[in-house]
């Protein structure tokens, strides 16, 4: 009977699944960003370096041949289009290849340069003399270890003697086999499998370990036990290195354990502002309202592109259906999407085929389309405890110095709750939004 109860309770559960809110996977953003990134991510910022040991030498460099790196593998690194390192592969590399050996601590928002540096450490660090894994890498899911590994391929493209292995589901080792490859990428349930329960490879004799996006991986509790676990056999001349996008307070805990005595170097990221952004809220009974709202808007203002953020994923596809209803183009970009589907959406908005996407929380940072002039939150952002979330309307909303043209934003308040979000967040950024009559909206202008 117990058991018929629960049956009926999951049942009710997923039959609700579309009025959950549809939120951003940290694992699955990251990937995605990945594969849409076309390049480095430049940055105008410096670069902030702490050292706990003062003597430890530091300098950057300005080329790869200043690396002294083997031929071939310089080889590979120009074949990848490298012509000079970034600003954290200028500093980070240095010490990354320094003897003796140095622990490092970097953090810098995806796309600066950081798995191409870490890679160019691992693969250089490799005595292909030896028959055995020298090099761990751990990685939180199947898809970024696929990845890192692909991009350790092609550095690699003139090394054929460096083997590689994945430590991902669905490889399997012969229990009894040594593992030889030399470098082993994976994710951590897999990797303590194969090097402390079936001791497929010896973790006593690995020189360098490296932990790749680590504020991905502790978004789980299991992987992190699992990472300090695997941490623990290592010798204690191995050498760590430890790669987070983000800096905060839980990530660096972590940091903590797994990296003694570390070099830190971050590379602040250029934050979104409110500056060139013209804020509004339009007050509506209710969602039909919402919606009459919106073709008003659209009615008056001459608008490039827009993007309008839904709660859930029931909002946006019946916002969606309503919109091309009624004659307009509109791409959406919802949870239930695989990352292609994501990135073919991504790319026809880019390209101006669709004038609007509609869009959940999937993506609230890293959607810089420069021809977006409006940005419509549909439903307020708020966190789990219902409460105004701040960050999330400043990326939603904000640009960086690079998109730094002018924009409108629009809030549509349909409830109490909705309104008392509106002022925290006006509070909180101390920028006024203003009240817009939708009756009468050519006063947007
Ligand atoms: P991160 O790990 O910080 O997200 P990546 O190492 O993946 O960054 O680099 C982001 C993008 O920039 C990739 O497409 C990569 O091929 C490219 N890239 C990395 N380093 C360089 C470099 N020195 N010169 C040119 N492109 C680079």
């Amino acid at each position: 009977i117990s058991n018929m109860g629960m049956a009926k309770k999951d049942e009710s559960n997923s039959s609700d699944s579309d009025e959950v809110a549809d939120n951003a996977n940290r694992a699955d953003t990251s990937l995605l960003m990945k594969i849409i990134r076309q390049g480095l991510v430049e940055s105008k910022l410096d670069i902030e370096i702490q050292r706990k040991d003062p003597n430890s030498p530091l300098h950057s460099v300005k080329s790869f041949e200043a690396l002294h790196l083997k031929p071939n593998l310089l080889k590979g690194v120009y074949a990848m289009g490298f012509n000079a390192p970034s600003k954290i592969q200028e500093t980070a590399l240095p010490t990354l290849l320094a003897d003796p050996p140095q622990n490092m601590i970097a953090q810098s928002q995806s796309g600066t340069g950081k798995t191409a540096a870490f890679v160019l450490a691992m693969l250089s660090r490799v005595d292909t003399n030896k028959n055995y894994p020298q090099v761990l890498c751990l990685s939180p899911t199947y898809e970024l270890a696929i990845q890192t590994g692909e991009v350790a391929a092609k550095m690699a493209k003139y090394c054929p003697e460096i083997k590689l292995k994945y430590a991902v589901r669905g490889e399997e080792v012969a229990k009894g086999t040594a593992i030889t490859d030399h470098i082993i990428i994976g994710t951590p349930g897999k990797m303590l499998d194969w090097g402390l329960k079936f001791r497929l490879f010896d973790v006593g004799k690995i020189k360098v370990f490296v932990l790749d996006e680590a504020d991905v991986m502790i978004d789980r509790q299991g992987h992190q036990d699992q990472c300090i676990r695997i941490h623990k056999c290592l010798p204690s001349n191995c050498q760590m290195m430890f790669f987070s996008a983000t800096y905060d307070s839980a990530v660096m805990d972590f940091a903590e354990i797994i990296v003694p005595n570390p070099i830190i170097i971050r590379l602040l990221r250029e934050e979104e502002s409110l500056d060139n952004i013209k804020q509004y809220y339009v007050k509506c009974k209710n969602v039909e309202e919402k919606y009459r709202a919106i073709c008003n808007i659209y009615g008056v203002v001459t608008i490039g592109q827009a993007i309008i953020f839904c709660h859930t994923r029931k909002n946006a596809s019946w916002l969606s259906e309503k919109m091309s209803k009624d004659g307009h183009s509109v791409a959406v970009l919802s949870g239930d999407l695989t990352v292609e589907q994501r990135i073919a959406v991504l790319d026809r908005f880019r390209a101006g085929l669709e004038k609007v996407l509609i869009t959940t929380n999937v993506l609230s940072r890293g959607i810089d389309v420069e021809q977006v002039t409006l940005v419509v939150n549909f439903d307020m952002p708020m966190d789990m405890n219902r409460k105004a979330d701040c960050e999330t309307y400043l990326h939603r909303i904000g640009r960086t110095g690079r998109f730094g043209k002018a924009g409108i934003a629009i809030n549509l308040i349909d409830s109490s709750h909705s309104m008392e979000i509106c002022k925290t967040i006006e509070a909180h950024f101390g920028k006024k939004i203003q009240l817009l009559d939708i009756e009468d909206a050519d006063e947007i202008e």
